[in-house]
């Protein structure tokens, strides 16, 4: 063994207790990191010839890249939707690392039997009946792309082929439906090589991101073939909610598969007041959930849920003498694009059980209202105003006379500040903010802070 290995060995548990007290210094003063640091350029130091040890790469790592590193995890982090990770959900990732489980083959550990439990309690978290099953991925993107190959194989079912022996060239010209799409629908349709092309934007409802039910149906109606069509539950820049039973209820005219991104908005699904948002999400014949998002674990996590696994056997089967051929209740070996595969429901299954769902209802439920309150201080302000009403935990606001270059200086403006971080966006056309809540550590008065600096910054222009 290397020497530096070696001696690493014998100081294991004293090492450990150094990154254990590192870790959580770090934790203690997450609320005074800046949300964001806008990285500097850097250029890549050599690889080490020799090594130096844990101990003093730590130390170096401290000193060279921490500092660079943004308080993403922190309360007042509002780009996209980050989410934090709850106590329990850390020691859950540092474990997954610790055990360093294979849980793609399921013959040499339980790893992935707790990932079934765990893929069962999500699932009856955001209302979904048993016919699903499911499995981690590694994020949203994943779970769409898992979702969407089980739609072109459902296609392929359709005239008699399998897709995944024949190709997609096989099918023709195919098409999807959709009223926003999340843009990584856009990406996992070109993985598939489905294309981006093959997608269709059906009309909205006014004023609204969610699609036009009527108009969907219209859609369908000219199609002479099966269609895949593309729900969205929680939109990115209103959080906007397609009408999943109305959806749903037009297969009875026109065959189609059913694909939901909920990869946030699926969490309304955990507050009594916001549950008819996701109403029906158990009819989607594959459903998308992030959980490194509002379930606040470590990235990279996400589920893929679907009605037909066996579809999805016949995808991602992975036969291999070493490894055997799928059974009844297939390996995620043969479930899932990855072969092997880290056990990323341990962080998942730890904070449901630490927290339960009463824990991680209060976690949605606070970011709902911490979205309320910013959004009122907004449409109070005579700077700002809202784009659209706050309907779960984005705020999507712009200026008065909202210029890009405006809003551009004030997001530079306010990530200097170190107080938030906001991603801009386009909605309707207008350059546009949105602020976005799903970090469990985020209070009352963090939005107070938010609001008053979002308030302020517009005048900095004018000092
Ligand atoms: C974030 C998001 C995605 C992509 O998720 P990743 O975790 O970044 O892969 C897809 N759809 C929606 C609606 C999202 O909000």
């Amino acid at each position: 063994m290397d020497a530096r290995l070696a001696d690493d060995l014998a100081r294991m548990p004293e090492l450990l207790e150094n990154v254990r007290a590192r870790a959580a210094g770090i934790l203690a003063g997450l609320g005074d990191r800046p949300a964001a640091v806008p990285p500097v350029p850097s250029s890549p130091d050599p690889l080490p010839a020799s090594g130096i040890g844990l101990d003093e790469a730590l130390a170096e790592f401290a000193e060279r890249w921490e500092p660079g590193f943004s308080g993403s995890a922190g309360p007042r982090y509002l780009g996209f939707v980050t989410g934090g990770a709850t106590p329990a959900s850390v020691a859950g990732d540092w474990l997954t690392g610790v055990l360093d489980q294979n849980a793609g083959p399921g013959v040499d550990s339980s790893a992935s039997d707790l990932e079934r439990e765990t893929i069962t309690w999500l699932r009856e978290l955001f209302g979904v009946g048993e016919e699903h099953s499911g499995s981690f991925v590694s994020g949203a993107t994943m779970s769409n792309t898992v979702g969407l190959a089980l739609a072109r194989e459902w296609l392929g079912e359709r005239q008699g082929i399998s897709i995944a022996d024949t190709g997609v060239s096989a099918l023709g010209k195919i098409t999807v439906l959709s009223g926003t799409p999340h843009s990584t629908i856009y990406k996992a349709l070109s993985i598939l090589g489905i294309g981006r092309d093959s997608l269709r934007t059906v009309p909205t409802l006014p004023g609204r991101e969610a699609v036009d039910v009527d108009a969907l149906a219209s859609a369908l109606d000219e199609l002479s073939g099966p269609a895949i069509v593309v729900a969205n539950a929680g939109t990115v820049n209103t959080t906007d909610f397609d009408d999943l039973e109305a959806i749903a209820a037009l297969r009875e005219r026109h065959p189609f598969w059913l694909h939901v991104d909920a990869a946030f908005g699926g969490f309304a699904a955990l507050s009594p007041a916001h549950a008819h948002l996701v109403a029906g999400l158990t009819l989607a014949d594959s459903i998308c959930v992030d959980l490194h998002k509002w379930l606040n674990v470590p990235y990279d996590s996400a589920i893929q849920l679907t009605r037909r696994r066996d579809l999805q056997v016949r995808i991602f089967q992975n036969a291999a003498a070493y490894i055997g051929l799928p059974t009844a209740d297939p390996d995620f070996v043969h479930l899932t694009p990855e072969s092997s595969r880290r056990l990323r429901a341990l962080p998942a299954w730890l904070t449901l059980r630490a927290y339960g769902r009463e824990g991680h209802r209060s976690i949605v439920e606070h970011n709902i209202a911490h979205a309320q309150r910013l959004g009122d201080a907004i449409a109070a302000s005579p700077h700002w105003r809202l784009l659209a009403p706050v309907r779960l935990n984005v705020v999507c606001f712009t200026l008065d006379k909202p210029t890009k270059e405006a809003l551009d200086k004030i997001t530079h403006d306010l990530t200097a500040s170190g107080t938030t971080f906001l991603t801009p966006t386009v909605y309707a056309g207008t350059p546009a903010l949105r602020a976005a809540f799903s970090n469990w550590r985020t209070t009352d008065a963090d939005v107070e802070r938010i609001a008053k600096e979002i308030n302020a910054t517009p005048y900095k222009d004018r000092e």
